[in-house]
């Protein structure tokens, strides 16, 4: 089945928008994000103490965060500076999962100071934590399955990955965290990423779950919680297939159900840590064609580029493209779509069929909610663009404003 991809404003709402707001911008749809929030939690709802952990770093704006956690969502950081805008959201506390790798002291710190769950990355940062910080009451680990889990494009194969542990050093952390003082424990894994398939999902469940129970087993400690990670996909190909978050939900609950509460290991709380699948069908990144060049093949320039979203140069990403005021006509042109870096894979898409593109035209490209803006970057002194909100009401506001070049040199040092 083709699903279509959608884009909330018309062309002439676009053309008013952007008299106020000059593109390139993020739309993002707060209708959409929430009720996909909500279908998260109505699916996942009935396990017991059901968390998710907003990942921050797919798109780290406060205001996104703060009506995410009006939803019920925590948040997931990995730096100071997402633990920061966590807070800035008014999330706090066991609301904030610390999943970091290669931690600095001072993040620990500042992690341990909000009450966050730590999350640990690795055997040795028992004795780096303890040393720098202090282990606290609850304390997780990240389980790393080496081989025995099959690999994934984005985040490679586990055992070519450098996060978490391994299974005999978790058999290990657990009883040295409990003699540090440590009482109640959270096991965590995350081992793909924009994975679409339902039966690997599962398939991670299920090792985890059996995973707390050899733990249990072997140490006789009990954990409080399974944090499943992030990594669920979204359909950015027309012809991908949605996850349905009911069936997926289900699934994960027949192996609680086999693994879990026979082992008297129940209540097991459930926590999960999605980014992608939260927000990424529900931003788009607007630009407008600039220039068409006529060489050995067509180029559609755009008045952004990679600076403003690099999935398709870091992963050779598929990003839908639409043309306002043109969904409904044929797809006649064969467009490489490009940016202005001098990089020649700033491309937003290669040999592309789409509809003929004049300058001017507003370029939409879809599903960049997530994992979009947040990993731009300035290279060749280009200026990140910035977000917009559309709310439910149908208002719009701006949720940060683009970079200026001000922004661009303030870090130079003046010459004495
Ligand atoms: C990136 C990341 C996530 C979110 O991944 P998505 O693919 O956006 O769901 C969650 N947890 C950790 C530890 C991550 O690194």
């Amino acid at each position: 089945m083709i699903e279509k991809k959608t884009f909330p404003l018309s062309k002439a709402a676009l053309d008013d928008l952007a008299k106020k707001y000059p593109t390139p911008f993020y739309l993002y749809d707060e209708k959409g994000i929430r009720e996909n929030a909500r279908a998260i939690g109505g699916a996942f709802g009935a396990f017991p103490a059901f968390k998710e952990h907003f990942a921050v770093k797919a798109l780290p704006n406060p205001v996104i965060l703060k009506l995410l956690a009006a939803e019920g969502f925590g948040a997931d950081c990995s730096s100071y500076a997402e633990l920061l805008l966590a807070g800035m959201a008014g999330i706090t506390g066991g609301d904030i999962m610390f999943t970091s790798n290669n931690t600095p002291a001072g993040e620990y710190r500042t992690a341990l100071d909000m009450g966050a769950v730590i999350n640990l990355d690795d055997f040795t940062h028992i004795e780096y934590l303890e040393k720098h910080a202090r282990i606290p009451e609850l304390i997780s680990c990240r389980y790393n399955p080496g081989p025995l889990k099959a690999g994934n494009a984005i985040i490679g194969k586990p055992e070519e990955a450098k996060y978490g542990f391994t299974r005999e050093q978790l058999m290990a952390a657990y009883p040295l965290l409990q003699k540090k003082g440590a009482k109640r424990f959270g096991l965590h894994t995350m081992v793909a990423s924009n994975e679409l398939s339902l039966e690997y999902h599962i398939e991670t469940a299920r090792i985890i779950f059996s995973l707390a129970l050899e733990i249990f087993n072997t140490t006789g400690i009990k954990m409080e919680f399974v944090n499943l990670g992030g990594g669920v996909g979204i359909p950015y190909k027309p012809e991908d297939r949605a996850i349905d978050f009911r069936e997926l939900a289900k699934g994960i609950e027949t192996q609680y159900r086999n693994i879990i509460v026979p082992s008297g290991l129940a209540p097991l709380g459930v926590r999960i840590e999605w980014g992608r699948a939260v927000t990424g069908p529900y931003g788009w990144l607007v630009t407008r064609a600039l220039h068409h060049k006529h060489i050995y093949r067509e180029y559609v320039g755009l008045d952004s580029c990679m600076a403003d979203l690099m999935r398709p140069a870091l992963y050779g990403a598929y990003h839908h493209i639409s043309v306002a005021g043109k969904e409904e006509d044929a797809a006649a042109e064969v467009y490489d779509v490009v940016g202005s870096l001098c990089e020649n894979n700033d491309k937003f898409a290669i040999q592309r069929k789409l509809p003929k593109i004049e300058a001017g035209d507003f370029v939409i490209i879809h599903d960049a909610g997530a994992h979009g803006r947040a990993m731009g970057f300035n290279y060749n002194g280009k200026l990140r663009c910035g977000e917009l909100l559309l709310h439910a009401d149908g208002s719009i506001t701006r949720i940060r404003r683009p970079e200026t070049i001000d922004d661009y040199f303030a870090t130079l040092v003046k010459e004495e």
